[in-house]
C-alpha cells in the first residue's frame, strides 16, 4: 500500500548491515549472496550511463543532479538486492523518476474524510473558512504589522488583533491566545498555581487522547493536584473543605469525551465561582470544545458557550480553536483583565504564542462569527454539522452507481442510514443522523479479509478515501463530501486486489 520510497542508501551486497560488535576479533564472512551479488552488479548499467539516457536527463532537469543520482543509485541498489539483471539503462531512469515523483508528493497528504467525525483529530479537524484561507495567504507572503502599532510607530502587541473580537464575542474583559487548548491549561494553571495547589473534582480528572491527561498536565504545570469529591457526586463542602492557604486555583474542566450519568452531583460554575472568590482564589473554566454560538439554533444539543462560563462568573475561560469554533489550532484564554496581564508575564507564554498566519486565520474565522445568519454557509464546520440527512441522501444516490460499477459485483454496495459524530470529544452523546454508502462481501465468509483489503485499496487511492468498519460493512458516511467530483474522479482508480491471490 505504502507509496514510501525506498531508503535511498546503497543496499550493501555484503551482509555487513549488522552492527553487532564482536568482541572476538572473527575473520568477515562474506554473505552467501555476495558472489552472485557480484556478478550480477557487472551486468546492471552504471550510475552515468543511465544519467546519459532520456529519462536520466529528465531526472537531473526536473529534479536536480543531485537528487537524481541518488535516485538512481536507488533503483540500482534495489536491482542488485532482488538479484535482477539488466543491461537496460533507460529503464533505470524511468525507475529513478517515479522514485522521484514520488518523494516530491507531499507527505502530508488530502484525504476524503467519511468517517463520520467532523472533527476528526487524527484527520486534522476543523477544516478553514474561505475568507480565512485568503487571510493567511496575504500574511504568509507579505510582511504585517504583527506587533507594530501603526498609529503611534511603536512596538505592538500580537494579541491586540484578536482581544477585541473575543471580548465581545464572549463578553469577557480580555483575552489572549496561545498555541492550542492544553498549551493554555498549561499556562494558566502554571501561572496561578505553580507550587501552589489546584482544586478539582474527582469527576473532571479527564484524559483527552493518551498525551493529554490533566493530572500529568498539573504536574508538568508545577501545580499540587487536589482531587475532591468522588467520580460521581461532588459537594460544595467537598471544595470548601480543600480550600487552604496554599490554594492557587481552582479549576472546573468540561468533560468533553464522556458523560457521567445516573446518581451525581456537580457544583455549577456559577456556585464553584462564588467559592472561589469568597477565598480570593481564581476559577479557571476548561472548555475544551467551547462554542461561541448556541448550537441548537443549527440543531444540535447544547453546548455551552463561552459567553456563558464567562457571565457564570468564571475568571479565566480557556478553549479550542479547531473542536467547534472551527479555526486553525489554537487556544484562548478569556477573563479577568488583571488574571491576563499576569499570564502575560509569564515566560511561557512566549514559548506558546502563535505566529502571524495562524492569527491571520483566527482573525478571519472569528469575524465570520459577526453575522451568526450566514455562519452555517461560511464556516465549514458548521456547514458539515448542520447538513440536512436528505442532503447527504440524494448525494448518496448519485454516487452508487459509479461505485458500484467499479466493484464490478464483488461487493454489494447501497445507500445507507448511518449516524455522524462530532468529534474532538465535543458533545460526545449527540450523533447526527447521516447517510452513506454502505460496501458488504458478497459471503460472510472470508468477508473481513475483503473488506479490509477494500478499505486499503481505498486507502491507496492517490487522493485516499477514508471510510469505516462497522458490521462487517465498509460504510462511507457523506456528512463530509462537499466534493462530490472529485471522489467519483478516485473511485474511478480504485485497484482491488486479485480475488484468486
Ligand atoms: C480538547 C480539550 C483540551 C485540549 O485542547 P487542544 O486544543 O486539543 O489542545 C483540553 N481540555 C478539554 C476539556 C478538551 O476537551
Amino acid at each position: 500500500m505504502s507509496s514510501r520510497p525506498v531508503s535511498s542508501k546503497p543496499v550493501s551486497s555484503r551482509g555487513t548491515s549488522s552492527k553487532r560488535v564482536s568482541s572476538r576479533r572473527a575473520p568477515r564472512q562474506p554473505a552467501p549472496a555476495a558472489a552472485a551479488g557480484q556478478t550480477g552488479l557487472r551486468r546492471l548499467p552504471s550510475v552515468e550511463q543511465v544519467l546519459q539516457t532520456g529519462p536520466g536527463v529528465a531526472a537531473v532537469e526536473r529534479f536536480g543532479r543531485q537528487a537524481a543520482v541518488g535516485a538512481v543509485r536507488a533503483a540500482l541498489a534495489q536491482a542488485r538486492a532482488e538479484r535482477a539483471t539488466s543491461d537496460d539503462a533507460a529503464d533505470f531512469g524511468t525507475r529513478a523518476i517515479a522514485r522521484l515523483e514520488a518523494e516530491a508528493a507531499p507527505r502530508l497528504r488530502p484525504v476524503f474524510n467519511l468517517t463520520g467525525t467532523v472533527l476528526h483529530t487524527n484527520l486534522g479537524r476543523a477544516l478553514i473558512a474561505d475568507a480565512a484561507v485568503e487571510a493567511a495567504t496575504a500574511a504568509m507572503r507579505q510582511a504585517v504589522a504583527l506587533e507594530f502599532d501603526l498609529e503611534s510607530g511603536g512596538r505592538g502587541e500580537r494579541d491586540d488583533h484578536l482581544r477585541g473580537l473575543l471580548c465581545e464575542l464572549t463578553g469577557a474583559e480580555d483575552a489572549t491566545v496561545v498555541n492550542n487548548n492544553a498549551a493554555a491549561v498549561l499556562l494558566a494553571l502554571n501561572t496561578f498555581a505553580k507550587g501552589k495547589e489546584a482544586v478539582v473534582s474527582r469527576g473532571e480528572l479527564i484524559e483527552i487522547g493518551g498525551a493529554f491527561r490533566m493530572p500529568d498536565i498539573m504536574a508538568r504545570a508545577g501545580a499540587r493536584l487536589v482531587e475532591v469529591g468522588t467520580t460521581n457526586r461532588t459537594h460544595r463542602k467537598d471544595y470548601t473543605g480543600a480550600l487552604g492557604p496554599r490554594t492557587g486555583l481552582i479549576l472546573k474542566v468540561h468533560t468533553s469525551n464522556y458523560r457521567i450519568e445516573g446518581f451525581t452531583r456537580e457544583v455549577s460554575a456559577r456556585e464553584l465561582a462564588e467559592i472561589a472568590r469568597g477565598h480570593g482564589v481564581p476559577l479557571i473554566n476548561d472548555l475544551g470544545s467551547g462554542t461561541l454560538i448556541d448550537l441548537t439554533r443549527f440543531g444540535m444539543g447544547h453546548e455551552p458557550t463561552v459567553a456563558e462560563a464567562v457571565a457564570e462568573g468564571a475568571d479565566l475561560v480557556t478553549f479550542s480553536g479547531d473542536k467547534l469554533l472551527g479555526g486553525p489550532q489554537a487556544g484562548f484564554i478569556v477573563g479577568r483583565k488583571d488574571l491576563i496581564a499576569k499570564i502575560n508575564r509569564n515566560p511561557m507564554k512566549r514559548a506558546l504564542r502563535v505566529d502571524k498566519v495562524r492569527l491571520a486565520m483566527l482573525e478571519a474565522t472569528l469575524k465570520l462569527y459577526r453575522d451568526p445568519d450566514r455562519l452555517a454557509q461560511r464556516l465549514p464546520t458548521l456547514r458539515l454539522l448542520s447538513r440536512g440527512k436528505r442532503d447527504i441522501v440524494a448525494s448518496a444516490h448519485r454516487l452508487l452507481p459509479a461505485l458500484a460499477a467499479r466493484l464490478g459485483g464483488r461487493f454489494r454496495v447501497e445507500v445507507c442510514d448511518c449516524v455522524s459524530q462530532i468529534g474532538s470529544g465535543s458533545l460526545p452523546a449527540e450523533t447526527l443522523p447521516s447517510a452513506g454508502l454502505a460496501i458488504a462481501p458478497p459471503a460472510a465468509r472470508g468477508g473481513g479479509r475483503a473488506l479490509a483489503a477494500l478499505a486499503a485499496a481505498l486507502r491507496a487511492l492517490p487522493v485516499p478515501v477514508i471510510g469505516r468498519i462497522e458490521n462487517q460493512r465498509l460504510v462511507l458516511d457523506l456528512r463530509c463530501l462537499e466534493d462530490e467530483a472529485g471522489l467519483l474522479a478516485s473511485f474511478a482508480a480504485i485497484s482491488l486486489p486479485d480475488p484468486a491471490a
